[in-house]
């Protein structure tokens, strides 16, 4: 037995619709970054300070150690780095696992 129907009422509800996606630019050269769903196209890395963290984009590892070097990270708490990605993952010479090791090696020969 129902004892009462449910009642509607119309209402103008706003609702909102994507009309284009983020844009994401390197923080390091400023260069537009064209993402691609179907593959990496940007390094992502988060940096956690005492209070908030904050989100980096890079266009490559070359961009985001070069940024490294010259921000200060005295405040920072520990920053999370992206995975490193083989080139099946990207198309991207820049941000492959080549890329990375190329930095590497470049680094340890500073270092030496
Ligand atoms: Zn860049």
């Amino acid at each position: 037995m129902i004892l009462k129907h449910p009642q509607f009422k119309e209402v103008l509800k706003p609702v909102t619709e994507m009309v284009s996606e983020t844009v994401f630019g390197c923080d390091c050269c400023k260069k537009e970054i064209h993402r691609n769903r179907d593959e990496l196209t940007m390094l992502e890395v988060s940096f956690y300070y005492k209070k908030n963290n904050k989100q980096k984009h890079y266009c490559s590892w070359i961009c985001l150690f070069k940024h490294l070097a010259k921000i200060n990270l005295n405040n920072i708490e520990f920053i999370s780095l992206p995975y490193v990605v083989p080139s099946s993952q990207s198309s991207i010479d820049g941000l492959t696992i080549k890329s990375f090791k190329k930095l590497a090696k470049q680094l340890a020969k500073i270092n030496k």
